[in-house]
């Protein structure tokens, strides 16, 4: 008997028939006699659309109230969970499995103050455990928590994987099997790049890092979890037979572990390709050359929430005046434009330049820490197909690399197929 969570992602419960097949996944881990919590995701497209309403909303003209109260905007993105929680939960009862629905605050998962990104603090499992070693599913509602306001807190888009590490984390889990809707972590996105190939293992940092540069197929912060609480957790798909050969080993289940590098036996120098779409360029011509220009800049978009992710400064020609060029998500653009105008003074340009829909494409693999000239072979593959790099960042197990948005597949095809990846 293993004490295992399971969670499945929007594709995985879109209508009443996948939840039924979701079931059946479930079904075949308690017939085994596990153990089993689930987490849900909202059908996929609900949380799009619950955030569509809340961002247009009219208002009221000439009005200057908020955009929109956080914990209003977490009260209505947060119920597409709560439906597909009771929902499987009836699915389950109708397969004669003893099953209830969670929502957040009533574990509770206990979340920080940040409402939209909410980070978890703290999940009682007394109850779930409790009840599932009496045989009792619980069908937990991914993707909420309840903040030290009392009130409904949402983890930041993908959270329902986080909830689900968490959870398993919380109640000493064997395993984690993150459900979705392609059967693995792949060398890259499988949806760019055809010939990508489905990885058996990849360690946490890769999975850290691919997952921070764009690979969308795990939440950052399930990483982290993972890694810190040592959580054994799966990527794997919901779309298989549920009783296919294999479908319920309890070791070896089918799918891509995330685990430990000392479990790898065959590291290769780059294990992904990943890209993130929507970054945007600013560029501060003539500033002055001192002490404390960079916290001029970075402090006041710090403040304001603004992530600012590759910073390439210029050694000035004369010693007086030099260059500051940074990214941005692009939908930050206008507010981190502001903010930079408001304190044009203090820091003390010329010129403000701008550009979105630019495209960052990175390499990762732990294998570079300690193989010289991944880079290289980077730029070198890129110049060849006439794709110009407008900044680079790295660090000892990824490079990055920012171009124009209309090459980003063909970039991230020709990388891919430059360290090998496409070949078994
Ligand atoms: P879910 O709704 O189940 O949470 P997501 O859409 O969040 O699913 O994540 C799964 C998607 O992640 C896949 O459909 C795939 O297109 C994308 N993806 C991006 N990079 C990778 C990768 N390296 N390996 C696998 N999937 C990836
Ligand atoms: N439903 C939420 C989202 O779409 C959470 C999740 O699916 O993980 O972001
Ligand atoms: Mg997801």
């Amino acid at each position: 008997m293993a004490r295992i969570v399971m969670k499945f992602g929007g594709t995985s419960v879109a209508d009443l028939n996948r939840i039924h097949n979701v079931a059946r996944h479930v079904k075949r881990e308690v017939d085994a006699g596990h153990e089993v919590a689930v987490v849900v995701s909202a059908m996929s497209g609900k949380t799009n659309e619950l955030v569509g309403w809340v961002e247009n909303m009219p208002k009221v003209a000439g009005s200057n109230a908020p955009f929109y109260d956080a914990r209003e905007y977490d009260a209505v993105v947060a119920s597409g969970e709560q439906v597909t929680s009771g929902l499987l939960a009836i699915a389950l009862q109708s397969m004669g499995i003893n099953a209830r629905s969670w929502q957040g605050w009533q574990l509770p998962i206990r979340t920080d103050n940040a409402h939209g990104a909410a980070r978890i603090l703290d999940i009682d499992g007394t109850d779930i455990t409790r009840r599932m070693g009496e045989g009792q599913v619980a069908v937990v509602a991914g993707f909420q928590g309840l903040g030290p306001d009392n009130r409904l807190a949402t983890l930041g888009r993908g959270g329902s994987d986080t909830s689900a590490v968490a959870i398993a984390a919380a109640v000493k889990a064997d395993r984690c099997d993150i459900y979705t809707d392609v059967d693995g972590v792949y060398t890259t996105d499988p949806r760019i790049e055809p010939k990508a190939r489905r990885l058996k293992k990849i360690a946490f940092e890769e999975m850290l890092e691919m997952a921070s540069l764009g690979a969308k197929v795990l939440q950052v912060r399930s990483v982290e979890l993972a890694m810190v609480h040592k959580v054994r957790t799966f990527v794997r798909s919901s779309f298989e037979d549920p009783d296919a050969p294999g479908m319920g080993d309890l070791m070896n289940p089918p799918g891509t572990l995330i685990c430990d590098e000392d479990e790898i036996v065959e590291q290769e120098v780059v294990t992904g390709i990943a890209y993130a779409k929507d970054e945007a360029q600013i560029s501060l011509r003539r500033l002055a050359d001192r002490p404390g220009v960079s916290a001029a800049i970075f402090g006041p978009l710090a403040e304001a929430h603004i992530n600012v992710d590759m910073i390439v400064q210029n050694i000035s020609e004369d010693g007086s005046k030099t260059d500051m060029t940074f990214t941005v998500p692009s939908g930050d653009v206008d507010k981190a434009l502001r903010v930079l105008g408001d304190n044009k003074e203090k820091i003390g340009y010329d010129v403000i330049q701008s550009e979105s829909g630019l495209v960052k494409v990175s390499v990762i693999g732990i294998g570079m820490r300690s193989h010289a000239g991944v880079a290289a072979s980077a730029f070198r593959a890129l110049a060849d197909k006439g794709i110009n790099i407008k900044a680079i960042t790295t660090s000892e197990i990824k490079i990055s690399i920012l171009i124009d948005g209309p090459y980003a597949e063909l970039a991230v095809r020709t990388l891919h197929s430059t360290y090998g990846l496409d070949k078994s």
